[in-house]
């Protein structure tokens, strides 16, 4: 089968499971428009180990992983199998890069996994597997975690980032009305980027970017846009699915990473 590229998605808020805004129609397209995967492989910041763990249930659970919102959200499941080969395949990838991966037979879907595949594959009928963000990562050894899970993508796997593009939790509570410029100049800088297929000048977004310290005041929501490049070797067309700026802070863009032949 052909090469899958690999996928960053902004997972957002987890009201983004009820309200679509931009981003969920884009998502959809795409769910329609790649070849179907035997899998779908989630890195997502909402587990986090101190080394990679992969989830290898046959049925994982919906985890509702957030408190204080629509009591709508909790009623939501998304039923996908799970994938028990493909899932320990990715643990002998990741070994063999180097990685003490593990997995973790019991692990279910978190928000950051199954919210966007709500708008990805609305069917819940492609199996997925989730593997944990390493708690200790910096933009290089984000970006080796995605090498690692690179050959997946010859065995039909969608090896998907999931985070945010901005994410500053304190600006989301506080907020009053209106969008805050520094979100839009923050992801107009990573768009730039990315159209570029500029894999070094994206590495260097946490130190270099405008405003990254404020869409950004930790790091593990952008580590997955690292990780989804980073699996998507040589110089491929890299694309930018637009999804808006929600609760005026929250830039939910998507990307996809076709690898290159290089
Ligand atoms: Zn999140």
């Amino acid at each position: 089968m052909s090469r899958l590229p690999s996928l960053f998605v902004s997972h957002g808020a987890p009201t983004f499971a009820l309200e679509p805004g931009e981003a969920g129609p884009r998502l959809a397209a795409l769910g329609r428009s790649l070849p179907r995967p035997e899998a779908v492989l989630v890195v997502s910041p909402h587990w986090m180990t101190p080394g990679p763990r992969v989830g290898t249930a046959a049925r994982p659970q919906t985890i509702h992983d957030f408190g204080g919102f629509d009591t709508a959200l909790y009623r939501i499941g998304y039923p996908a199998p799970g994938h028990p080969g493909l899932a320990r395949r990715a643990v002998e990838a990741l070994a063999a890069a180097g990685w003490d991966a593990r997995a973790d037979e019991r692990r279910g879907l978190d928000h950051g996994a199954w919210v966007p595949l709500l708008h990805l594959f609305p069917k819940a009928d492609v199996p997925v597997f989730q593997v944990s963000l390493p708690s200790r990562l910096d933009a290089a050894s984000a970006w080796a975690l995605g090498e690692a899970l690179a050959p997946l993508a010859d065995e039909g796997v969608l090896v998907t980032g999931s985070g945010s593009l901005t994410h500053n939790l304190a600006d989301f509570r506080i907020r009053h009305g209106g969008d805050e410029p520094y979100a839009g100049e923050f992801a107009a800088w990573v768009r730039d980027a990315v159209r570029a297929g500029d894999g070094e000048r994206l590495r260097r977004t946490l130190s270099d970017a405008p405003h990254a310290a404020r869409a950004h005041p930790t790091p593990e929501h952008f580590w997955p846009l690292l990780v989804a490049a980073g699996a998507a070797p040589g110089r491929g067309k890299w694309e930018v699915l637009d999804g808006g700026i929600t609760h005026g802070v929250l830039a939910m863009d998507a990307f996809v990473f076709a690898a290159g032949t290089a």
